[in-house]
């Protein structure tokens, strides 16, 4: 059964990948995402569906089109290839059994395009964010059993007070130094993670991607006044946090006694 069930969740993920990599191509330059359908764009010429299979065709064409020669960028690949790879280490840290699992499958379908994005882009778009948040709320309906109090004192008032609290704290840093601190897009970005997670989780994945962030930036840039995209390493990091948060914070109670 598992093993099944690890193979329909390869292709599916890789056939999602494929997918997201529209969404990352497309949604920065406000392009439809159905229409046209596949093509280079370079030379615009549409892709014959063998040349549109996820991962073989990247291989096949040697990350090349067939028509122009244009290279195809290398996350077409990374994403066709990460995507699945992530669905089967949520599939391994929590079985199928779980609604763990199917939570945070869809929080990894919104972050996967929201990383590349951002990272390529700077941008956040809020076409991902918001329903991201929604979705996650979503999910903390069903696990609080429709109970609409209990769901509005666990999920929904605290990931509406986080999102307060940060769209103040990005007004006030804007008022005080005349320059974003906080993107806006962090400013949803974060809250939608928590609806998936729980506000209590936040400041580790913060914590997370602020350690992240700070060996990128001491690694690969070393200029202060470089603009620098933080919402990729919270994207990041609430995906390592889904993969190890638990077992983290099981070795943490473990150690503290
Ligand atoms: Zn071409």
């Amino acid at each position: 059964m598992n093993v099944l069930i690890s193979i329909f969740l390869a292709i599916l993920g890789a056939a999602l990948g494929s997918f997201f990599n529209v969404l990352i191509d497309r949604i920065p330059r406000k392009t439809s995402i159905v229409k046209p359908p596949s093509h280079c764009t370079s030379c615009g010429k549409s892709l014959p569906p063998w040349q549109n299979l996820p991962i073989l065709s990247y291989l096949l064409l040697k990350g090349k089109c067939k028509f122009c020669g244009a290279k195809i960028h290398w996350h077409h690949l990374l994403v066709e290839v990460a995507t699945p790879v992530l669905f089967l280490m949520l599939l391994w840290e929590y079985g199928w059994q779980n609604p763990a699992f199917y939570k945070f499958a869809v929080m990894f379908g919104f972050l996967i395009p929201i990383f590349f994005i951002d990272a390529f882009h700077k941008i956040i778009p809020l076409a991902l964010s918001v329903p991201m948040a929604g979705a996650g709320l979503l999910f903390g309906l069903v696990q609080s059993g429709f109970q609409m109090k209990d769901f509005f004192l666990v999920f929904g008032l605290p990931v509406l007070g986080l999102f307060a609290f940060l769209y103040l704290l990005a007004l006030a840093w804007e008022k005080l130094f005349h320059k974003e601190g906080l993107g806006g897009g962090d400013v949803i970005l974060i809250p939608a993670v928590a609806a998936f997670f729980g506000v209590l989780h936040i400041p580790w994945v913060i914590l997370l991607a602020c350690v992240m962030g700070i060996l990128y930036f001491l690694i690969f840039i070393r200029k202060a006044n470089q603009a620098f995209a933080f919402g990729n390493f919270i994207a990041l990091a609430a995906i390592i946090w889904a993969l190890v948060g638990d077992a983290f914070l099981n070795r943490l109670g473990l150690l503290l006694g």
